[in-house]
């Protein structure tokens, strides 16, 4: 910062006195006051350095600070540094162009916005505009967004005293092994179970009133459940069958996370409409979008599409976008994601599982993993209950003192901890990650 070097302290207090934080009970939380960040690490203003296992919200797939795009946002600051959405600008074009080329089947129009939730927002109207039907089914284990529509299609525990119940929003239930739904034993069983539930509810909601199914590739915030082979590619035929736009949600799985550019490649779908956000330029600065299929472009060719905001695709963000994207090819970032989840992160969680008895499941690909934390293997009862309260939350408390105190940022989420460093991470840096977690599980163990 070309401003005062400020102290900790002093960063912290202005933090305290004015930062009103999203998500929070403002009276309890103790922010860090980080003083900067590099890679897979960040660091306090007393040097403590900690290996950042969340990549900030999941979104910092080419870690901290990669100088190439660094540079390029400079550079472009430089050039241009904003112009409105309605003109044709390089970084915007050669964003999206980049983009359409690697989103799955005819996902070639690019809708930018400002984030994730923003462009749930849009898929879910331009397919209650391109149907001409209201309703929108989703998932009860998701997470959508902050926004309105978002906020009330995401199904994810979690309920808000602002969440009334949307009218038009409709909730099932997908398939999740672990805690099944439809107390199934095998995946095979889960798969057809979920895909027959999902029939009947679309047969008595009316398949004439559903606009759109939206549903996360692989649901991330809600426990990263990877779903078995087939279940997409029977919504899909579902939607199919009705008329309905299929919209999968990419904004955690997209750009490599999973060891894809789209998760979506690891079960052969292409959706009408698929929303991106944080991987796509790692986060530095604000950018998400829709992927558009032709057919539901072509339904806006001659007919306005009501929507967009004064900063949709800023090229500060395109920039970062392009620049992103290169690096991801030179530096083969999406196939290390791959590799890494196949020969480190994941054997190395297992052999966690097998030593620590709080471990219920290892699940997930790539650089997305879910450990889910229990109080008994056997009942699988979750470690902390569903929304918990800071009372009831003292096992996972300790559990995430345990990472920090070993130099490990974990996510922590109900009785979950989600292992999404960046991309990018190296061997070694896994391996330390890995034997942070192993000290911290034993933190956990005293609760099982
Ligand atoms: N969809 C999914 C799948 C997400 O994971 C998130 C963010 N965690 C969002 C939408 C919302 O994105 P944003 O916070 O950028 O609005």
């Amino acid at each position: 910062m070309a401003v005062s070097r400020a102290t900790g302290a002093a960063v912290k207090a202005a933090d305290r006195a004015h930062v009103f934080h999203s998500w929070s009970a403002q009276g309890l939380i103790d922010p860090l006051a980080v003083a900067g960040a590099k890679g897979s690490y960040f660091w306090d203003y007393d040097g403590r350095r900690y290996l950042d296992f969340t990549s900030g919200l999941v979104y910092t797939n080419i870690g901290y600070q990669h100088p190439k795009v660094v540079a390029a946002i400079q550079e472009q600051a430089a050039e241009l540094v904003t112009f409105a959405p309605a003109f044709a600008v390089e970084p915007r074009s050669e964003a999206a162009r980049l983009i359409a080329e690697r989103t799955p089947g005819d996902l070639d129009k690019i809708f930018f916005t400002n984030g994730g939730a923003e462009a749930v927002e849009n898929a879910v109207r331009m397919a209650r505009l391109h149907t001409g039907r209201p309703k929108v089914l989703a998932a009860y284990r998701s997470y959508h967004g902050g926004t309105h529509t978002a906020v009330n299609i995401t199904g994810d525990p979690r309920r808000w005293p602002s969440d009334t119940g949307t009218a038009g929003v409709v909730h099932f239930w997908t398939p999740f092994l672990y805690r099944s739904p439809f107390h199934a034993a095998t995946e095979a069983e889960e798969c057809a179970r979920a895909l027959k539930h999902l029939e009947d509810t679309i047969a008595f909601e009316g398949p004439g009133t559903i606009a759109a199914i939206v549903l996360e590739t692989i649901p991330g915030t809600a426990g990263i459940m990877v779903p078995p082979p087939g279940y997409l590619a029977g919504v899909r035929e579902l939607c199919d069958r009705h008329g309905i736009v299929f919209v999968l949600d990419e904004v955690m799985t997209g750009f490599g996370r999973t060891g894809k550019w789209f998760a979506a490649e690891h079960f052969g779908v292409v959706p009408d409409l698929l929303t991106f956000a944080k991987g796509v330029n790692s986060g530095y600065v604000p950018l998400g979008g829709v992927a558009i299929s032709a057919e539901i472009a072509a339904t806006f060719d001659r007919r306005p599409y009501p929507g967009g905001l004064t900063y949709s695709g800023h090229p500060l963000a395109c920039a970062a976008a392009v620049a992103t994207i290169r690096v991801m090819e030179e530096e083969g970032v999406v196939e290390h994601a791959a590799t890494i989840g196949e020969t480190v992160l994941g054997p190395g969680l297992r052999e966690l599982a097998e030593r620590h008895p709080s471990v219920g499941e290892v699940r997930g690909t790539g650089v997305f993993w879910a450990l889910e934390l229990v109080r008994n293997r056997e009942t699988r009862e979750p470690l902390v209950p569903y929304n918990p309260g800071p009372a009831d939350n003292v096992a996972m408390a300790g559990f995430a003192a345990g990472c920090k105190a070993n130099g490990l940022w974990p996510f922590v989420n109900m009785n979950r901890t989600h292992v999404v460093p960046p991309c990018t991470i190296s061997v070694s840096e896994a391996e330390e990650g890995l034997e942070a977690l192993d000290a911290a599980l034993s933190a956990a163990d005293a609760y099982a």
